[in-house]
């Protein structure tokens, strides 16, 4: 049975207390569409605002730090995301595995300690255009995921994985449904390698350049079970058309 599509929106470092009108009108509007699971993941100063503004509404960080607590100037852990109000997070997003030089055991080690509060995560992998270009991007994918899957996960948090192809991030290129499809098989290959059965619960995600103009296209491949969304998760405009498309191939 397909798994209900996730349609998650990534703030990146857009948003201040006046983008709270947008919170609002997203929340508002992803409620036409119960048959879609909807989030925003907002810069973690804006977290709590947001979850006080749209209650019951999925707000989630962007980041989390594996430790509990401790000498971490200016990183924040996953229990002060859930202190804030948050129910999710993204781990090991591109930009943060090239800004901030993440590695594959970090990201890890995020995701692990997100899951252990009880933070849905949403675990980003994706290839560069070199690796595409010269082949070997389902190898490279299949190595992060080596790396960074968190040991085990239960029922207590759900984890997700974005399929994100640096090279389609904020550049309007995407790829190929053919090449969508054969990477997404690939990732639920690995989860069912790693956690038997309870892998084909984890939703695959698509993220890079999504909009609505693509959205039907992209949700309708298969073992596509939602969208990451960067610069069109910013209006509700742009953004719910998006989860409109997820809604309509849900039928
Ligand atoms: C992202 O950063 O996660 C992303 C998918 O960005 P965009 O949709 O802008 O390509």
């Amino acid at each position: 049975m397909p798994l209900k599509k996730l349609v998650a929106g990534n703030w990146k470092m857009h948003g201040l207390s006046s983008d709270l009108d947008e919170v609002r009108a997203i929340a508002a509007a992803a409620g036409e569409y119960p048959s879609v699971d909807v989030a925003l993941c907002v810069p973690a100063i804006l977290i709590e605002r947001a979850a006080r503004a749209v209650p019951g509404f999925a707000i989630g960080g962007q980041d989390v730090h594996h430790a509990e607590k401790g000498a971490h100037t200016g990183c924040i852990s996953a229990l002060m995301l859930l202190d804030a109000g948050a129910s999710l997070t993204i781990v090991g997003h591109s930009e943060r595995r090239e800004g901030q030089r993440e590695r594959d055991q970090e990201v890890k080690a995020k995701a692990e300690a997100a899951l252990s509060v009880g933070l849905n995560v949403i675990l980003c992998v994706g290839e560069s255009l070199d690796v595409r270009e010269h082949g070997g991007a389902v190898d490279t994918v299949g190595a992060q995921l080596d790396g960074s899957l968190p040991a085990a996960f239960d029922s207590k948090a759900e984890l997700a994985i974005a399929y994100e192809p640096i090279w389609a991030i904020g550049t309007g290129k995407i790829p190929t449904s053919a090449e969508i499809a054969e990477m997404h098989l690939a990732i639920r290959a690995k989860l069912g390698e790693r956690y038997g059965a309870d892998g084909a619960n984890a939703r695959i995600l698509y993220g890079g350049s999504v909009k609505a103009s693509n959205a039907g296209e992209i949700f309708g491949i298969a073992d596509v079970d939602g969208a990451l969304v960067g610069g069109a998760s910013l209006k509700a405009a742009d953004f719910i058309p998006i989860v409109a498309a997820a809604a309509a191939v849900e039928g």
